[in-house]
């Protein structure tokens, strides 16, 4: 399935959720859904009722937007959840948060997890002191990160660290721009705005 090219706010009102994927902008009044918190379209204020099928696509449709995963992306990942102990749910959701991308973005390495996707493909980022440039590597427990030196100088970055921001306690980020992943996430320290055993019902039929 190609990837979304549209406006991507009109994807949280779809969803009714911030999905954050624009930014300081999600964080301020010119978010969209502060207004208009109902689905884009003509019809899209007459929110219905959604049947059981219609909650589990949309908690599916959620997760991969919030992740910005393709259909078939999000599908290999669920794949992989039921091969691991545990929850698959919990599992899919771990598998997501661990993508490089995304833990860039988590440390505050790029401003939205489209533009960490970019900036990793770009290169900027060092796993365990090399170059990855895969926005899908899934980082490990004990991986060291950091901002390449000479991505460093550069006026996107000297942005981009100006900013503060609180990191999730299972990652940690140090004075010299390097960070540690201390473990994989817990359920509850996941954000993603979902119930994700419905993601697994979706799947299951
Ligand atoms: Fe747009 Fe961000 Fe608001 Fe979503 S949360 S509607 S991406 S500004």
């Amino acid at each position: 399935m190609a990837r979304y090219t549209g406006a991507v706010c009109k994807l949280c009102r779809r969803e009714g959720k911030k999905l954050f994927l624009k930014g300081d902008k999600c964080t301020s009044q010119a978010c969209p859904l502060e207004k208009r918190n109902y689905a884009p379209g003509q019809h899209g204020a007459a929110r219905k009722k959604l049947s059981e099928y219609g909650l589990q696509l949309r908690a599916k449709q959620t997760a991969r937007r919030y992740y910005g995963l393709s259909e078939s992306q999000f599908h290999k990942y669920f794949l992989m959840a039921t091969r691991q102990n545990g929850m698959a749910g919990e599992n899919l959701l771990r598998i997501c948060e661990s993508r490089l991308d995304n833990v860039v973005y988590l440390l505050g390495w790029a401003e939205s997890r489209a533009e960490a996707r970019q900036l990793v493909a770009h290169g900027h980022y060092l796993v365990n002191g090399k170059r990855v440039d895969i926005p899908s590597y899934l980082i490990k427990k004990g991986d060291t990160l950091a901002i390449a030196k000479n991505s460093l100088d550069s006026e996107k970055f000297k942005a981009i660290l100006e900013k503060t921001g609180n990191v999730p306690a299972w990652l940690e980020v140090n004075d010299d721009n390097t960070a540690k992943v201390l473990d994989l996430p817990q359920r509850d320290q996941i954000d993603v705005p979902v119930e994700e055993h419905l993601i697994v019902e979706y799947y299951s039929k």
